[in-house]
C-alpha cells in the first residue's frame, strides 16, 4: 500500500552531525480520524491516494503507521523568544523524511503534535485541533496569495483528550516545508556546536536552498546575502496583505524564506501599524508595523552565528556581516514600495509615489479603514458609505491618484488588471476563521472550513462567493485575540 501511495523519502538532514537531531518515534493515537486532507498538495507530492482508505491515511498522518522509508527524527534548534535566548528543538514535531516529488523537489514531511521527543522539556508533545486547523487555513491562504509558506497536507484528530486549561481534542498536522532549518538552528550550532558543526550546517543549507544562484566569493557571505534577500521579500509580502505573524522569534524564521509556525497569527482588519492580535504579545513587540524591524533583528542574530565562517579575521568578519545587514532596509523598502505601486495600479516608479502611498495609509489609519477592503474599493472604483470615502482629504488624495493613473502610458484596463492581481478580495477574516474552527471543534462540521479554504485558494478572483467572504463582521466591543496554540 505504501509503495502504491508514492512515498519517496530521503534523509539528507540526517547526514548532518548527530548534535542536530535525535531519533524520535511518533506516539500512537488511539482513534485517528482524518478530518482535512489537501488532495492537490498530495498530488504535487507524488501521492496517489485515490485507492487508499481514509482510515489508512489517518493512521499514516497520526504517526501510527510509518510510511515506507521513514526514519523519524526531531530537530535540535535554539532561539530568541521575545528577545530571550533559549534551547528549543522539535518538542512536539517529528520529521518523517524528505519526500522527493515528481518535479524533483525535496520537501520535509513533518507530523506536528505527534508526541514527546528528546526536546520536549516539560511539554506533552501534543497539539490540539483548533490551532492545527488554524495553521492549515492560514498557511493555505498564504499559499493562495502567492506568499512563500510551509503547507498543510492533513489534519488528523487522535481520539485523545489533551489537557490544556480544559480538555481539548488532540490532533496532528502533517506539515510540508522546503526545510525546517531556522535562524534558531544556526544559533544552536553557533552556541553548542563546534565550528565544524556550524560549517556542516551552513554547507548543507547552501546546497539545499541556495545552490541555484551563482556563488561568488565566500559562500557563507553569499548565504547571508541570500537569506537577507528572501526575508526582505517575504516580510514585504506579509505587509502588503496585512499578515501579522504574531511570534517572530528567531526559531520561527525559516532560512528557506518560507513563512513558518502559524501560532497566534492573523490578518489585520482595520489598518493600524500597532495592530497586535496575540494575547501573549503584551508589549506589541511583534505588532504589524514592527515586523520589518524584527526581521532585521533576527537577521542580525543570524549574521552573528556566521561570523566564524565569514572571515578568519573576526574584525573583518564583522565588517562583512554589517555590510550585508545594512542592505536589508533598502531591499525591504523597495519590495514594499513596488508592491504598493502595484496595489495602486502603477506600472513604474515616480518621485511622488512614496507620498501618494503614505498619504493613503495616513488617511486609512485616521478613519480606521479596513485594509483589504479599501484596496478592493479602489480596484473596483466602488467607494461609498464610509467616513473615509466621504472625507475631503480622501477626495484630494483620489484626485492625485487619478491624475497619476492617467499620466501612465498603460491603459486603464491594464491598471485595473494590475490592481486585481495584487489586491486580494478575500483574506482569512478573523470571524470567518473562528466560525470554521467553531463548527469543526464543536460539531465536527468541516463544511465551513472547506468553503473557506475554497475561496482562499483563489483570493484574486471575484465572484458572488468571494463577495460574501469580503463582508465585515458587525463591530465588536472586544478586540480580537489569538492564543499561542498548543
Ligand atoms: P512555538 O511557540 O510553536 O514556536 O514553540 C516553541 C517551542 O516549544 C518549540 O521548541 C516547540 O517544540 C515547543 N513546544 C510547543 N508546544 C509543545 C508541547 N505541547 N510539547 C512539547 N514541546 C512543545
Ligand atoms: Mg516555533
Ligand atoms: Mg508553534
Amino acid at each position: 500500500e505504501n509503495i502504491e501511495m508514492g512515498w519517496n523519502l530521503e534523509h539528507s538532514y540526517a547526514t548532518l552531525p548527530k548534535i542536530f537531531f535525535a531519533n524520535a518515534k511518533p506516539a500512537s493515537a488511539p482513534l485517528p480520524k482524518l478530518v482535512v486532507f489537501n488532495h492537490k498538495l498530495a498530488e504535487a507530492l507524488g501521492f496517489n491516494v485515490r485507492e487508499i482508505e481514509n482510515e489508512s491515511l489517518a493512521h499514516l498522518f497520526a504517526g501510527n503507521r510509518l510510511p515506507e522509508g521513514a526514519a523519524p527524527i526531531a530537530q535540535a534548534y535554539a532561539g530568541h523568544q521575545f528577545g530571550h535566548f533559549t534551547m528549543l528543538g522539535d518538542g512536539r514535531a517529528v520529521l518523517l523524511g524528505e519526500q522527493m516529488t515528481p518535479l524533483g523537489e525535496r520537501l520535509d514531511i513533518q507530523l506536528k503534535g505527534a508526541g514527546r521527543t528528546k526536546y520536549s522539556r516539560g511539554g506533552d508533545g501534543r497539539a490540539v485541533l483548533g490551532p492545527m486547523l488554524r495553521e492549515y487555513i492560514i498557511s493555505e491562504a498564504m499559499h493562495g496569495l502567492g506568499i512563500p509558506t510551509t503547507r498543510s497536507l492533513a489534519v488528523v484528530t487522535t481520539g485523545e483528550s489533551v489537557v490544556r486549561e480544559r480538555f481539548l481534542q488532540g490532533a496532528v498536522l502533517a506539515r510540508v516545508a522546503s526545510s525546517h532549518i531556522r535562524v534558531g538552528t544556526f544559533q544552536y550550532a553557533a552556541t553548542w556546536g563546534k565550528e565544524q558543526d556550524l560549517k556542516a550546517l551552513a554547507d548543507y543549507t547552501i546546497k539545499r536552498h541556495f545552490s541555484n544562484e551563482n556563488i561568488h566569493g565566500n559562500p557563507y557571505a553569499h548565504l547571508l546575502d541570500e537569506v537577507i534577500k528572501r526575508q526582505a521579500m517575504l516580510i514585504a509580502q506579509w505587509q502588503l496583505v496585512g499578515f501579522i505573524h504574531g511570534v517572530m522569534n528567531t526559531d520561527n524564521m525559516a532560512i528557506s524564506g518560507e513563512t513558518i509556525d502559524y501560532g497566534p497569527c492573523a490578518f489585520m482588519d482595520v489598518y493600524h501599524p500597532s495592530t497586535v492580535f496575540s494575547s501573549i504579545d503584551v508589549h506589541g513587540r511583534y505588532a504589524y508595523g514592527n515586523q520589518p524591524k524584527i526581521a532585521l533583528w533576527n537577521l542580525i542574530k543570524f549574521a552573528e552565528t556566521l561570523l566564524p565562517l565569514l572571515h578568519e579575521n573576526q574584525e573583518q568578519a564583522v565588517e562583512v556581516a554589517q555590510n550585508s545587514i545594512s542592505r536589508f532596509n533598502a531591499l525591504y523598502e523597495k519590495n514594499w514600495a513596488d508592491g504598493m505601486r502595484r496595489k495602486l495600479g502603477l506600472f513604474s516608479k515616480e518621485e511622488n509615489d512614496e507620498h501618494l502611498i503614505h498619504e493613503l495609509l495616513r488617511i486609512m489609519e485616521k478613519y480606521s479603514a479596513d485594509y483589504t477592503n479599501t484596496f478592493i474599493a479602489l480596484t473596483f472604483d466602488n467607494m461609498k458609505d464610509t467616513a473615509m470615502f466621504e472625507s475631503e482629504e480622501f477626495a484630494q488624495w483620489h484626485t492625485l491618484w487619478k491624475a497619476r493613473l492617467e499620466g501612465q502610458k498603460e491603459s486603464k484596463e491594464d491598471a485595473h488588471g494590475l490592481m486585481r492581481n495584487n489586491n486580494p478580495t478575500v483574506i482569512p477574516r478573523n470571524h470567518r476563521v473562528e466560525e470554521a474552527l467553531d463548527a469543526a471543534e464543536n460539531n465536527r462540521d468541516y463544511s465551513k472550513m472547506e468553503n473557506l479554504l475554497k475561496v482562499l485558494s483563489s483570493p484574486y478572483e471575484y465572484s458572488k462567493e468571494h463577495e460574501a467572504y469580503a463582508v465585515l463582521p458587525p463591530p465588536s466591543a472586544q478586540p480580537y485575540r489569538t492564543f499561542c496554540g498548543t
